[in-house]
C-alpha cells in the first residue's frame, strides 16, 4: 500500500515504483502517475490538460481516466501547469537521473525492497482489500493507495 498523503511530502527519495499496465504494454508507468489520474484527478469533462497537450499525448480511457501516452510526450509540462486543481506533481513527467533506481512492482520479487527503500511507512506490505472509509483504494490486483479521492 501506498500512502500518497506522505509521499506528497517527501522531500526525496530516488526509488521510483513502476508498473506495467498490460502485457501488451512496452511501456512502463510510475505508479504515482497511475495512481493520480486515476484517483486525485478530477476528471473535467472538457479536460484542460488534454486540449493543452501540443503532443497528442494524453487521452481518456473508456472510464474517462487520463492516460499519457510515454512514447508521445515531450515533457513540456504544460499539462501541470494549466490543471486548475494541481492535480500532477512537477516531477511526475521529468527524465529522471541516473541515480534513479526503479523498481518494477509487476515482480513480486521487488515489492519487499521497494517497501524498505521508503520512510516513514509511506510503503507497507498489506495483506488486505480496499477501504473507502479509510481512504485506501484499489490501484490494481498488487497495489493499494491511501487518497483522498476526487468523487
Ligand atoms: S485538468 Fe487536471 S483535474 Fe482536469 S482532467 Fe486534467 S489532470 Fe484531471
Ligand atoms: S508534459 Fe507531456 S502530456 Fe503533458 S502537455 Fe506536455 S507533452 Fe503533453
Amino acid at each position: 500500500m501506498i500512502d500518497l498523503y506522505k509521499l506528497r511530502n517527501l522531500d526525496e527519495c530516488k526509488v521510483e515504483a513502476v508498473y506495467k499496465t498490460s502485457p501488451n504494454d512496452k511501456s512502463f508507468k510510475t505508479i504515482r502517475e497511475l495512481a493520480t489520474f486515476q484517483f486525485t484527478c478530477r476528471k473535467c469533462d472538457n479536460a484542460p490538460c488534454i486540449n493543452a497537450c501540443p503532443a497528442d499525448a494524453l487521452e481518456k480511457d473508456k472510464n474517462g481516466v487520463v492516460v499519457r501516452a510515454v512514447n508521445l510526450c515531450i515533457r513540456c509540462k504544460s499539462c501541470i501547469t494549466i490543471c486548475p486543481f494541481g492535480t500532477m506533481m512537477d516531477d511526475l513527467f521529468q527524465v529522471k537521473t541516473s541515480d534513479y533506481i526503479y523498481m518494477n512492482l509487476s515482480d513480486d520479487s521487488e515489492l519487499e525492497k521497494f517497501a524498505a527503500a521508503y520512510p516513514d511507512d509511506i510503503v507497507t506490505i498489506v495483506d488486505m482489500d480496499e477501504d473507502p472509509g479509510k481512504n485506501i483504494y484499489k490501484l490494481n490486483d498488487k497495489i493499494l493507495v491511501k487518497e483522498h479521492i476526487w468523487e
